[in-house]
């Protein structure tokens, strides 16, 4: 039997599949915090009583640590995805950690003692990140959706990709930072009455791999 005290420790496995099983599905938010379009997309999430990561962009954390805090007083859960957006691809170890360390704690500057149980490599360039977030007690996030919001194709055809493109148990990557993502918050507000109708949950990520 596996120690208990272990059951919880992040793997160096990058997880892409949401809790629950069947028609479960997980979204996550990268790049923020952006207001307003991060402040819209809580009222939006607020209304419909579901529950997202966060993927954190570290200087966009330092800019706006009251958005950090309304994302965790919503009850949503924290991801660190890297001080200022680098691949971190061929970086070594050490520089791998100096960055995300200096990450957690821009968002613990904001919001102290926060919980951050999730890591994203910027652009999914994985390299060694997983094995090192792993050691700093973070689980590797991946996805199994993205919807190519950043072309900013408009709502309908956002709206269309998440409708397509969802499959039983996928973590669907959107972003709320990086540009301006009202698209994707139009869309996300559109699709999730439309999922729910259709016996769909909007379920958190699993935790480890
Ligand atoms: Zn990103």
């Amino acid at each position: 039997m596996a120690h208990p005290a272990l059951a919880d420790n992040p793997t160096p496995t990058v997880v892409d599949s949401a809790r629950g099983g069947g028609r479960s599905v997980s979204f996550t938010f990268d790049d923020g915090p952006n207001p307003p379009d991060t402040l819209r997309l809580l009222d939006v999430l607020r209304e419909h009583r579901v529950k997202a990561v966060f993927c954190l962009w570290g200087e966009h954390v330092r800019q706006h640590p009251e958005v950090v805090r309304r994302i965790v007083a919503d009850g949503h859960t924290l991801c660190n995805h890297g001080m200022r957006h680098d691949d971190m691809a061929t970086w070594p170890a050490e520089r791998i950690r100096a960055d995300l360390l200096e990450t957690t704690a821009a968002i613990r500057a904001a919001v102290p003692g926060a919980r951050i149980p999730y890591f994203r490599a910027p652009y999914g360039n994985w390299g060694q990140t997983p094995a090192v977030a792993a050691d700093l007690g973070m689980q590797a996030l991946g996805w199994r959706l993205a919807i190519g919001d950043w072309e900013t194709p408009g709502t309908a055809e956002l709206v269309r990709r998440l409708r397509e493109g969802i499959t039983p148990g996928a973590v669907v990557l959107m972003h709320d930072g990086g540009g301006d993502r009202s698209q994707t918050i139009a869309a996300v507000d559109t699709v999730i009455p439309a999922l729910r109708s259709e016996g769909w949950r909007l379920s958190l990520p699993a935790r480890r791999g």
